[in-house]
């Protein structure tokens, strides 16, 4: 047997998933201040769900879904992004009913079949919001406002971010600009790649992400959609960056900021970190889209959302010094003399437990001096030593393994005594 987790996938051990929680925490407590409540869709959905919302051209459902045909000869998908199932869960439960304003987080793992890299993965996780049913620009920038809080308040320096913005039009302005590029792209083909030539037919606009540095070269000078919108794209994606100016939101505008995603509308963004990642350097992003419910056979919904990596957000973190820690497994250790002690010391740790102190203990019929260490490398603020004679006297004796100091506590007192130590 292959004893190796797959390819382009990465077992999250204990400090990672510390990282993990903290970050899921943290969404929890400040996506709830901006009005989002918890979704859990299924890891996997009918293929048609990712087919249809995502688009038939992209690079994610030509190439990258995990599909399969489970028992029943159903086609199935892991799913690749969240967007898809929150929109198809919202219409499905009909939340968004009357024209009801919907915000929604996920968080949970995703899965492409991509080539890995530094940052990027076969199985990675994201957190994400889907704001739907409104179609003000208020929404868009304050969406963008709290994912830039969200980095912030992890700990990422805003001076370390860049937020880029686009508009990608509607179906009032995109399918001529479409056909335009189209167009551009056949009449530079011989300086474009294969892969450029053949998205001229399917999804001209991934023209702009190809990391090709002469198509790079060519794409640069080709027309922009920023000035072919119509008047309502045009004045929805002004009203967006006066209010993100008037939060202080540095932003730039990146007219070849095109997401990789069919279901895009009008507003799209990316958020991108200097340092620690290499080419893989958007941390989250996200956008507008409209159209999307009626992919589904539902009314048609403005929506929009984003979508943020823990990878390469904890790698941004790292690059900037900041160590995200797990919560405490042992701010006290309770050590005991002898094991004949085992009773009365499974009792204390049970009632310090019961009174919210992260408490361990020894099973493992260690000396005394190794539940010293086992103690120091658990990292714990104090330890509880448990003898005999102390314990026939009601006391114990506290260790505090900062100041060294020792004294007997009454055992009345202890968890009092402790959680002032622990301050
Ligand atoms: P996307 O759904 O492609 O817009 O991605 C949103 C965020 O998810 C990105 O900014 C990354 O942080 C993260 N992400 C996307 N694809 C991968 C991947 N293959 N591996 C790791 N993180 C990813």
């Amino acid at each position: 047997m292959n004893a190796r987790a797959p390819k382009g996938t990465a077992d999250m051990l204990p400090d990672e998933a510390g990282a993990w929680e903290h970050m899921q925490r943290t969404a929890q407590r400040l996506f709830a201040r901006y009005g989002y409540e918890p979704v859990y869709t299924p890891i996997f959905e009918h293929t048609e769900v990712f087919t249809r919302g995502i688009g038939e051209a992209t690079d994610i459902v030509s190439k990258e879904m995990y599909t399969f045909q489970d028992k029943g000869g159903r086609s199935i998908t892991l799913r690749p992004e969240g967007t898809a199932s929150v929109v198809r869960a919202t219409l499905e439960h009909n939340l968004g009913a009357n024209g009801q304003a919907v915000k929604l987080y996920y968080a949970g793992p995703m899965f492409r079949y991509e080539r890995p890299q530094k940052g990027r993965m076969r199985q990675f996780w994201q957190i994400g919001v889907e704001a739907i049913g409104m179609a003000e620009p208020s929404i868009d920038a304050e969406v963008i406002v709290m994912l830039m809080r969200y980095f912030e308040e992890l700990g990422i320096p805003r001076s370390s971010m860049r937020l880029l913005i686009n508009s990608m039009g509607d179906e009032a302005c995109r399918p001529a600009y479409r056909d335009k590029i189209a167009a551009y792209i056949r009449a530079n083909s011989a300086a474009l790649c294969e892969e450029c030539n053949r998205r001229a037919g399917t999804n001209p606009l991934r023209a702009f992400d190809c990391k090709n540095p002469t198509c790079k070269d060519v794409m640069s000078s080709a027309p922009l959609l920023r000035d072919e919108l119509c008047d309502d794209c045009a004045a929805h994606y002004s009203a967006v960056k006066r209010l993100l100016g008037d939060r202080a939101i540095a932003y730039a505008e990146d007219p070849s900021l095109v997401r990789g995603l069919d279901y895009y509308t009008r507003t799209v963004f990316e958020v991108q970190v200097d340092a620690g990642l290499g080419s893989q350097n958007a941390i989250g992003g996200g956008g507008r889209y409209d159209r999307l419910m009626e992919q589904y056979g539902g009314p048609p919904t403005p929506g929009l959302g984003f979508a943020l990596g823990f990878e390469r957000t904890l790698m941004a973190l790292q690059a900037a010094g900041i160590a995200i820690l797990g919560l405490p497994v042992a701010e006290v250790y309770v050590a005991r003399v002898d094991s004949s002690l085992g009773a009365a010391v499974f009792a204390l740790v049970q009632e310090l437990r019961d009174a919210g102190i992260a408490t361990e203990t020894d099973h493992q019929a260690r000396s005394l001096k190794s539940q010293f260490k086992q103690a120091d490398r658990l990292g714990a603020r104090a330890v509880v030593v448990v003898g005999p004679d102390e314990l026939a006297a009601g006391e114990v004796t506290v260790r505090d393994m900062t100041t060294k100091d020792e004294s007997r506590v009454p055992l009345g007192e202890l968890s009092e005594r402790l959680k002032r130590l622990l301050g």
